[in-house]
């Protein structure tokens, strides 16, 4: 599959992980992981520094699947509202959900102090604001049950966002619990810091082909024809992983992101806070530690990349339309576009763990605007499977909320 295609930035603004390492001969691992973004890089730590032997395959150049298209913003906040969520999984699994999250954000920034690497995670605040009428009665709703679940949030009223933010909307709801990273440096980084410690081998262009299940474990074959034995095999394979469950759990669409040429700073709003809106799909913003501002969205309910690129330039005169409604005195120049594959659950909610009655191939399927998140949670649960330690995320996230 075509992931995506425009220049994302980070490939821009990062010299490329240039490794060239497939498997040329048969090899035994403990766990065999498919996929070397941002999930398959938080796994390989998560397994690493407990001492579970591991190796990650990737059939492309190391993270250069979704994770170098991504706008990178890290929110507890998913893209199923709190008070709709509870509709669709009840009260106890939709707050165990957006708590999970909250700490998916901590425990992000844990594993770059943890290993001492620094891919440009910023705390910044969240702006999450009313579009319209039916925006500021959801805001309302959803600000009374994240109060009662003791989630991190305060109203801002139109006056507020005007004062503070110079942002026209008839309210808003903030938080300073979300931040924003280069998801490319993050991955890379983490893979390196294990490459070099002699911990983990990471073998690239590899293409895993065929798996069935052996003995204790399993066998992959990869395209070139090379065999690899193991106990577990972690899916981390992204949007492409549908080839390995048995039944379609996520639906691909398309979406695009601009990023402008740096602004003086004094355009920029107040902590630099990630901003996105209430109507769907949604407009969402973030700038970088350079002044950057980085504007996303306009998704499309298809996943053709040929119709996808198509559009890319009718999407970005959108987009630079969008940013100018809301921010009217901003400088806004794009420098670079692109659009990626994208894919959501029913739920908003990603799918970790195992298909029931294959409990040795463990998925962590990140889908949904907080794939990043989730990747850390995915990568804590799989840990945990793996170690046969029990946690109550499992059945927030398993395959067993689809039965
Ligand atoms: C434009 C865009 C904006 C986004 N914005 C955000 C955001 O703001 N916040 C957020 O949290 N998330 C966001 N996401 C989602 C997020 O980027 C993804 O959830 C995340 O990058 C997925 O990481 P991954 O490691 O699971 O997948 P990937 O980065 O795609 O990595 C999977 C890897 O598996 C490899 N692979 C696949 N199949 C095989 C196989 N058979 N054999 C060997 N290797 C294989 C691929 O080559 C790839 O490198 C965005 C995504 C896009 C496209």
């Amino acid at each position: 599959m075509d992931l995506y295609s425009g220049l994302p930035y980070w490939i821009v603004k990062n010299p490329l992980y240039d490794d060239y390492h497939p498997l040329s001969a048969d090899l035994r691992t403990e766990v065999a992981i498919i996929g070397s973004g941002i999930t398959g890089a938080l796994v390989a730590h998560e397994l690493c520094k407990v001492g579970i032997e591991c190796t990650v395959f990737d059939k492309r150049t190391p993270t250069t699947g979704s994770s170098a298209a991504s706008t990178a913003l890290l929110q507890y906040e998913i893209d199923t509202p709190l008070c709709r969520l509870v509709g669709k999984i009840g009260e106890t699994a939709a707050v165990r959900a957006y708590h999970s999250c909250l700490q998916s954000i901590n425990g992000l920034e844990h594993v770059f102090m943890e290993l001492n690497i620094s891919p440009d995670f910023m705390r910044v605040p969240s702006i999450y604001y009313a579009s319209d009428r039916n925006g500021l009665s959801l805001i309302r709703e959803e600000l009374e049950i994240r109060n009662r679940f003791r989630l991190p949030v305060i109203y801002f009223s139109k006056k507020d966002l005007s004062e503070k933010y110079h942002l026209k909307a008839p309210g808003a709801l903030v938080n300073y619990s979300s931040a924003q990273v280069d998801p490319y440096q993050a991955a890379t980084q983490i893979l390196r810091h294990y490459q070099e410690k002699g911990q983990l081998d990471v073998y690239t262009h590899t293409e895993i082909t065929q798996w069935e299940e052996e003995g204790e474990g399993y066998r992959l074959v990869t395209a070139r024809g090379t065999t690899i034995h193991c106990r577990y095999v972690v899916v981390a394979a992204g949007f492409e992983a549908g080839r390995f469950l048995p039944a379609k759990v996520m639906k691909l669409t398309s979406t695009y992101a601009i990023l402008s040429e740096p602004v003086e700073k004094e355009y920029i709003w107040p902590g630099h806070s990630l901003i996105w809106e209430t109507r769907e799909p949604y407009l969402y913003i973030r700038t970088n530690n350079r002044n950057r501002i980085l504007v996303g969205g306009e998704d499309e309910d298809f996943r053709d990349p040929v119709k996808r690129d198509h559009l890319l330039r009718k999407k970005v005169s959108v987009l630079e339309k969008k940013i100018k409604k809301l921010f009217p005195d901003l400088p806004f120049r794009t420098d670079t576009a692109w659009c990626g594959t994208f894919s959501s659950t029913a739920d908003g909610l990603p799918f970790i763990g195992a298909w029931p009655g294959k409990e040795r191939m463990l998925f962590a399927l990140g889908y949904g605007g907080n794939g990043i998140t989730f990747s850390m949670i995915a990568a804590q649960l799989i840990r945990c499977k793996i170690q046969g330690i029990k946690d109550e995320r499992e059945s927030v996230f398993g395959f067993e909320r689809l039965h």
